[in-house]
């Protein structure tokens, strides 16, 4: 009505973050972030498993478990993003965010990002996974296809949706219908929410260089770059070289997710100096998470 009245400032506890996971994994990776990141988002942080983990439960975690197989094929993994978008939706959050467990999160980071976002846009933002579109060969009618370009963001950087965006993405993306999209494009999960956005609402994704998969080269991310001290008035006004979106102004200089991995049998990690060794720390999750909360109990 009245296009004066705002809503009130954005708050951490106000997105909603899914983090995808599963049962060979509760020990192996999620704890790490339970004792990092999440011991400071808890409360609306979802964990989206295949696998009931009573210890998790009764610490007061909010676990999610889906009926999805607890694979890695592309049914198992539309599944449990399906799962996620009706979670959110059936929330009163007022944004979505998707992070792998493989994501360290910092929650100030996010928090300024999407604050710059008109809180009433329509909002995809995230890393696209490739420097250009994908093709996808989507089924029509009887045993037709039709070629479609659009971009997507990695699921293994993390993405955001704003509620807006999300409730058109309602014919395409609730309860049973996700899984249904998937499989017509024949593609993961997280190119499925690009093909809705871009393709089915003409909706442009905002490719954002401040999320991070451990598909990239995890050194090139400078040290500087982490601290989570917020400089007024500190956002970097330059676009990045591949940026194609009008909100470049809205990216602080902060890195929003990070992530580690194997690449070619190496631990592909940033590289940041601190407490705890490379043997210690080999994702360097525990460090960065001391650089910005020192006062945290288990920090030297
Ligand atoms: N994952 C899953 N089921 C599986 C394997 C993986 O739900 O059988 C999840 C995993 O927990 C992670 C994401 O899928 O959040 C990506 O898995 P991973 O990092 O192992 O592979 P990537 O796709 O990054 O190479
Ligand atoms: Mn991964």
């Amino acid at each position: 009505e009245d296009a004066h009245v705002s809503q009130p400032e954005l708050k951490v506890e106000d997105v909603y973050i899914a983090v995808k996971t599963t049962g060979r994994f509760h020990k192996t990776r999620l704890a790490l972030l339970l004792e990092t990141w999440i011991s400071r988002t808890k409360a609306h942080t979802f964990i989206f498993t295949d696998t009931e983990d009573v210890d998790l439960t009764s610490e007061g975690y909010n676990m999610v478990v889906t009926d999805c197989q607890s694979d890695h094929s592309q049914q198992a993994l539309s599944c449990k993003m399906s799962a996620e978008y009706d979670g959110f939706m059936a929330s009163n959050k007022r944004w979505f965010c998707h992070v792998d467990d493989d994501n360290y999160v910092n929650p100030e980071a996010l928090l300024s990002l999407l604050s710059a976002f008109p809180q009433e846009g329509d909002i995809y933002v995230g890393k696209p996974s490739l420097d250009k579109p994908i093709t996808a060969h989507e089924l029509l009618e009887g045993n037709a296809t039709r070629e479609v370009q659009f971009w997507f963001a990695t699921g293994g950087a993390g993405f955001c949706l704003s509620r807006r965006l999300a409730e058109k993405m309602a014919p395409w993306a609730s309860g049973s219908q996700f899984m249904r999209t998937s499989a017509k494009i024949r593609l993961p999960d997280d190119c499925t929410v690009g093909f809705i956005v871009e393709k089915r609402l003409g909706i442009s994704m905002v490719h954002c260089p401040l999320f991070h998969s451990h598909l990239e080269n995890l050194l090139l991310i400078s040290q500087r770059s982490i601290p989570q001290q917020v400089v007024a008035g500190g956002f970097i006004h330059r676009c990045p070289s591949k940026c194609t979106s009008s909100y470049s102004h809205v990216f602080s200089n902060l890195q929003v997710t990070l992530s580690y991995g194997i690449f070619e049998n190496k631990m592909n990690s940033i590289e940041v100096k601190g407490s705890f060794s490379k043997e210690d720390d080999p994702s360097r999750f525990k460090t960065v998470h001391c650089i910005l909360y020192p006062l945290t109990s288990w920090c030297p």
